[in-house]
C-alpha cells in the first residue's frame, strides 16, 4: 500500500472510531461472476479498513450495490433498491450509499442518481476497486456526490485484499474488457478492451487457493480464449491452463466465458490431456442462424461452430458443452428461428442459458428495426425451453447405470440429498450425508431428470 493509501485509510479508521458501534458494511453484487469478484474485493478492502461484513442493510453503515448493466429489467430492480434505502439514509445520516460495477459506467445512471438520488454519495467504476477508500473518505468529509474510476482501463491491483464468498470453491479472473462488440451487448463500453493478468499473479492465486483447500478454481474473462494478447510475454490460454494443470492436488478447473470465434482444437486437447480441467464446454452460440450470427457480430458461422463440437464430440463422445442462447434479436425471423432449433438438436447442449433480446442503448442493436412480435418471441421461447428440456432429460438419461465424480456442493437436509456438479458440469443429485460437502464424491447413476442425475454415493474418492 502506497503512502496516500495508507494516510486514507488511516484516516477512515480515525472516523470509524468515533463510531458508537462497530462499523458494519454491506456489499451486493448483481449479474456476473466477474462482478461476484470485484464484489470480493470490495468485501476485502472494507473488512480492512474495519468494517465487520452484514448482510442485513439495517444494520449496515455502508451500503454497496455492485451492479450489471447487460438487461434493463436488471438495473431497474437496482434503482428500485436505490430508492428503497432513502427511509434509512434518513434514519442514519451517516450511512454511505453507493454504486459501483458495469451499470456505473452508463451517463444516464450517473445523471439520474444526481437529479433523483441525491442521498447515493458514491460512485465507482467498473473494476475500480482500490478507489473505494478515497471515495469513502470523501463522502465521510462531506462530499455529497463522488465519482470514481470511470472508465477503469487498468488491472486490479495485485495485492487488494479479498474475501471469498465459496468456502471451497473460487474464482479467479484471468483477463478483464473485451474487444468484440457484439453488436446487442453493453460489456465493451463499460468494462473496457481486454486486458489480461500476468500468468505469475494467476498461477501463484490458484497454488494459494488449492493449498488451502479449494476444490473448485472457476478461471473467468468475458472471452477467455483471447488470454494472453497484449501481455510482454503473450501466452495462449490453452498454454496457461497447462501451467495450472500441472499444480498438484484435488481440484475441478473450470472457466468461462469463451468466444467460438477463438475456441481451437488445441482447447479441446488440453481440458482432455488433463489432470483437472472439466471436460465441458461453456461455449454461447446466441443463435443458429448465419443472418442473424452476421448482424451480431459474432464473426463465426454455425457451420465453424459444429465443427468445434464434432471435433470435441470424437475425442470424447461424453464431452459437454453449455451455450447461451438470444431468442428475439432484431433481425430474428421464424426461419432464423428454426436454424437455432436445429442446431441445438444438433449439438445436445447438457445445459442451455437462455434470454429474451434486451436493447442496451449505445449498441448498434438498439437502432436496429424489430421485425418480430413480443408474442412471436414469447412464442420462440416457449418452443426453445421445451425442446431443450427433452434434450437435456435425453442426455442425462445415456448416464443412467453408470459412475461418476462429483463435487458436493449443497446438502438439502429435508430431502437427505447432496446436489453438486460433475466433472463435465452436469447437475447431480444424490443421496448422501452432508459431510460430504466440499468433497470429491463417487456416484452411481440411477435415474435422470430434465433438470439433473440422479443417484447414490458409492465411496468416498480417496
Ligand atoms: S464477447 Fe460479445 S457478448 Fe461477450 S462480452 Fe464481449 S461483446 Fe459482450
Amino acid at each position: 500500500m502506497n503512502g496516500s493509501a495508507r494516510n486514507t485509510a488511516e484516516a477512515i479508521r480515525a472516523v470509524l472510531a468515533d463510531f458508537p458501534h462497530p462499523p458494519r458494511a454491506l456489499v451486493q453484487s448483481f449479474g456476473c461472476q466477474l462482478n461476484f469478484c470485484d464484489g470480493e474485493k470490495y468485501k476485502g478492502i472494507l473488512a480492512d479498513l474495519g468494517y465487520e461484513l452484514t448482510e442485513d442493510p439495517e444494520q449496515a453503515d455502508v451500503i454497496l450495490y455492485n451492479a450489471c448493466a447487460v438487461r434493463a429489467h436488471a438495473e431497474s430492480r437496482v434503482i428500485g433498491r436505490l430508492g428503497a434505502l432513502k427511509p434509512l439514509k434518513e434514519r442514519n445520516p451517516r450511512l454511505v450509499i453507493g454504486l459501483c460495477g458495469c451499470m456505473a459506467e452508463e451517463d444516464e445512471v450517473r445523471a439520474l442518481l444526481r437529479r433523483s438520488y441525491p442521498y447515493v454519495s458514491l460512485v465507482l467504476g467498473a473494476g475500480a476497486m482500490e478507489r473505494l477508500p478515497q471515495a469513502l473518505l470523501a463522502a465521510y468529509q462531506g462530499q455529497k456526490h463522488t465519482e470514481e474510476g470511470l472508465g477503469f482501463s487498468g488491472l486490479p491491483d495485485e495485492s487488494l485484499p479479498t474475501v471469498r464468498d465459496g468456502a471451497f470453491q473460487a474464482s479467479v479472473p484471468v483477463m478483464y474488457g473485451c474487444n468484440n462488440f457484439c453488436t446487442y451487448c453493453i460489456v465493451p463500453y463499460v468494462r473496457g478492451r481486454e486486458r489480461s493478468r500476468t500468468p505469475e499473479a494467476i498461477e501463484n492465486e490458484v497454488r494459494e487457493l488449492v493449498r488451502s483447500g479449494c476444490r473448485e478454481i472457476l478461471l473467468l474473462g468475458q472471452n477467455v480464449n483471447s488470454y494472453g494478447r497484449g501481455l510482454s510475454e503473450e501466452i495462449s490460454f490453452p498454454a496457461l491452463l497447462r501451467r495450472l494443470d500441472a499444480i498438484d492436488g484435488d481440484y475441478f478447473i473450470r472457466f468461462m466465458s469463451s468466444h467460438p470465434k477463438d475456441a481451437t482444437e488445441e482447447l479441446i486437447d488440453t481440458m482432455l490431456a488433463s489432470r483437472h480441467i472439466e471436460h465441458h464446454l461453456h461455449l454461447p452460440v446466441q443463435s443458429g442462424s448465419d443472418a442473424v450470427l452476421k448482424a451480431m457480430n459474432r464473426h463465426y458461422t454455425a457451420e465453424k461452430y459444429l465443427s468445434l463440437i464434432d471435433y470435441a464430440r470424437s475425442k470424447s463422445a461424453d464431452f459437454a458443452f453449455s451455450s447461451d442462447l438470444i431468442v428475439g434479436f432484431p433481425t430474428e425471423t421464424d426461419a432464423d428461428f428454426q436454424q437455432t432449433l436445429s442446431l441445438i438438436r444438433r449439438v445436445r447442449y447438457d445445459n442451455l442459458y437462455t434470454f429474451i433480446y434486451s436493447p442496451r442503448s449505445g449498441t448498434p442493436a438498439a437502432e436496429m428495426e424489430q421485425v418480430s412480435t413480443e408474442e412471436e418471441i414469447s412464442g420462440r421461447m416457449r418452443v426453445l425451453l421445451e425442446t431443450q428440456r427433452e434434450i437435456t432429460e435425453r442426455c442425462n438419461q445415456d448416464f443412467i447405470g453408470r459412475e461418476t465424480v462429483m463435487l458436493a456442493e449443497k446438502y438439502d437436509a429435508e430431502k437427505g440429498m447432496l446436489t453438486g456438479r460433475t466433472r463435465a458440469c452436469r447437475n447431480a443429485a444424490v443421496k448422501g450425508h452432508p459431510e460430504l460437502v466440499g468433497q470429491f464424491v463417487r456416484v452411481r447413476i440411477t435415474g435422470a431428470k430434465s433438470w439433473a442425475l440422479t443417484g447414490e454415493a458409492v465411496r468416498e474418492k480417496e
